[in-house]
């Protein structure tokens, strides 16, 4: 099954984003867990919840995907900054439990000038204290372009965290095509290389999600700057490869292109019709 849809605003509720992912024609959606800069949260109703799940179970759809707010910074200098992260995300995470939504992914943060190895360390440290047994969500740590002080530009930075983190079956990854191209990892033009080390040093188990965005900005030139499927530096035949490929197609998919509902139907067009079945 082609899994596909793209970031929605959960500013109508939840069944409204069901509903807008079917004006899409997708079968899936992305949507933050709060107003991305994190700001408060609005109290998930039962109700909105249930009618989703149906409406989720009447049109197939593949798993969809919460995303933390990305002004978080859980390995900030600084600890007012990495409570208030700690504090939200498990609060998100305790409210997932009322959504039919298993999937939380975040970006790890930036050290600030603390170094990779403090990064890593007080992400995994928050993973461990956060995680719990009995909780349904598995956490994905997404592939950042490197930007800054960005921890999660480097595929072993990503293996790392997840070494230290004691429930590793909660764990798994986002790649974020435009990231990891900006990164320095060639999908345009070694895909199936990039697919083996990924599988080499973190192994394909854990790849969970795709978040699917071409790039406006060069190869390798740690931005993180998206740009519409076709016309930025990856083009259209890459993601082509990517959505077809037999050890990605089928994940799910999710768009973060600069596109409203409309742009994004015809992102979703475009992307079925090159799709082998
Ligand atoms: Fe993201
Ligand atoms: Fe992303
Ligand atoms: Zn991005």
């Amino acid at each position: 099954m082609f899994t596909i849809g793209s970031h929605l605003s959960v500013a109508k509720g939840y069944y409204a984003m069901g509903k807008d992912a079917l004006k899409m024609e997708g079968n899936t959606f992305q949507f933050f867990t709060r107003n991305p800069r994190g700001g408060s949260a609005k109290p998930i109703e039962e109700e909105d919840a249930l009618k989703l799940k149906k409406l989720m179970e009447e049109h197939h759809f593949g798993p969809i995907l919460a995303h933390a707010p990305y002004t978080l910074n859980i390995c900030s200098q600084k600890e007012e900054v990495r409570e208030f992260a700690e504090m939200i995300f498990s609060d998100d995470l305790e409210r997932l439990k009322n959504l039919p939504c298993h999937l939380l992914v975040f970006h790890p943060g930036s050290h600030m000038g603390q170094g990779v190895e403090t990064g890593i360390e007080l992400i995994s440290s928050f993973l461990n204290r956060t995680l719990k047994e009995d909780h349904p969500v598995t956490v994905l740590l997404e592939t950042m372009s490197g930007k800054g002080s960005e921890v999660g530009s480097r595929l072993e930075e990503l293996r790392e965290i997840i070494d230290r983190v004691e429930q590793k079956e909660k764990m798994g990854v986002c790649l974020d095509t435009c990231h990891v191209y900006s990164a320095g990892y060639d999908i345009k033009n070694h895909l199936d290389e990039v697919i083996h080390e990924f599988d080499e040093v973190i192994g394909l188990s854990y790849l969970k999600a795709i978040h699917l965005n071409d790039s406006l900005t060069p190869f390798s030139s740690r931005k993180d700057r998206h740009a519409p499927i076709g016309e930025g530096s990856l083009g259209l035949k890459t993601f082509i490869k990517i959505i077809n490929h037999p050890l990605l197609k089928e994940l799910p998919f999710f768009l973060e292109t600069p596109h409203e509902l409309e742009g994004h139907r015809e992102e979703i067009r475009l992307l079925q019709k090159h799709r082998k079945e």
